[in-house]
């Protein structure tokens, strides 16, 4: 059954990195919701085109912002344009993400950095570039994309995990911060989600994770959807610095 959040209707809310995966079942949830679902892509336009449709189709109001977060110069030009001329922003989803797996020995520095400015440094900077608007609106819901190895650590992830521990650290500061203006911040963990990301796994790797996890499957990137729909709701109106797990019990 799909909660409803009738507050979620006509509210604007960024999602980055929303071409595919989960963001983009993010996306699909919130115009479901009827929100204006700002998708933020850095890829294909024809694409992009067609996924404004999709989100219109669902049932919202869609616009594509096209800008890589870890190019701060593009992604402030981008927001600033938005908010001064279609509308003010009032949820943010902190959801592109990288990853590369390997052992930290054989992690090159710039392969380091690239984690770190897209994971952490790129999810700071787009909520310092909307905070100032953030203070003006009313109900402003903050969700940051971390990953249960953020908690748990994972050989071959050093930087991945460390990314997405910064995170947590990140927006239990921001949810601080913001509390007294009506801005929340919470964060998500998700363990392991059916998308490209784990596709890119082998398949002995995955029979073996999900030996690990207690329901015995990956979880759907609709699954995330509907906890990040909750979090930007005001069905969650108290619920700030939080971190939720949504692993299928990995973390147990
Ligand atoms: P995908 O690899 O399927 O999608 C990642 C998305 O982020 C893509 O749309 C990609 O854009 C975008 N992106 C990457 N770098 C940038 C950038 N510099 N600027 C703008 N957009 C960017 O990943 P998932 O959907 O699996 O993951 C989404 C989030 O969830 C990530 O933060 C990930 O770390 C986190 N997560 C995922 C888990 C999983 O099991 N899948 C588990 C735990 C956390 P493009 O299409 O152009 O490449």
């Amino acid at each position: 059954m799909i909660a409803s959040y009738s507050d979620l209707k006509n509210k604007v809310i960024l999602v980055t990195g929303a071409a595919r995966g989960i963001g983009k079942s993010i996306s699909l949830a919130l115009a479901a919701q009827g929100a204006h679902v700002v998708f933020n892509y850095r890829g294909d336009d024809a694409k992009a085109m067609a996924l404004k449709e999709e989100l219109e189709r669902a049932g919202g109001k869609a616009s594509g912002l096209r800008f890589d977060v870890t190019d701060h110069e593009a992604m402030t030009k981008a927001l600033d344009e938005f908010t001064k001329t279609v509308a003010p922003i009032s949820g943010l989803v902190n959801n592109a993400g990288i990853s590369k797996d390997t052992l930290l020995l054989r992690l090159k520095p710039e392969e380091i950095s690239q984690i770190i400015d897209t994971n952490l440094k790129g999810a700071m900077l787009v909520t310092q570039a909307l905070s100032r608007n953030f203070l003006k609106a009313e109900n402003v819901s903050i969700v940051n994309m971390s990953s249960i190895v953020g908690l748990m650590g994972n050989a071959s992830q050093a930087a991945y995990a460390a990314s997405k521990a910064g995170l947590i650290g990140f927006s239990k500061s921001v949810a601080k911060e913001l509390a007294t203006r009506n801005v929340r911040c919470n964060v998500v963990c998700p363990g392991f989600i059916q998308t490209e990301m784990t596709d890119a796994l082998q398949d002995k790797a995955k029979d073996e994770y999900i030996k690990s996890i207690p329901l015995n499957r990956f979880g759907s990137t609709d699954e995330v959807a509907q906890l990040t729909c909750f979090l930007l709701s005001n069905a969650s109106s108290y619920l700030t610095g939080e971190v939720i797990k949504i692993d299928g019990g990995l973390y147990i």
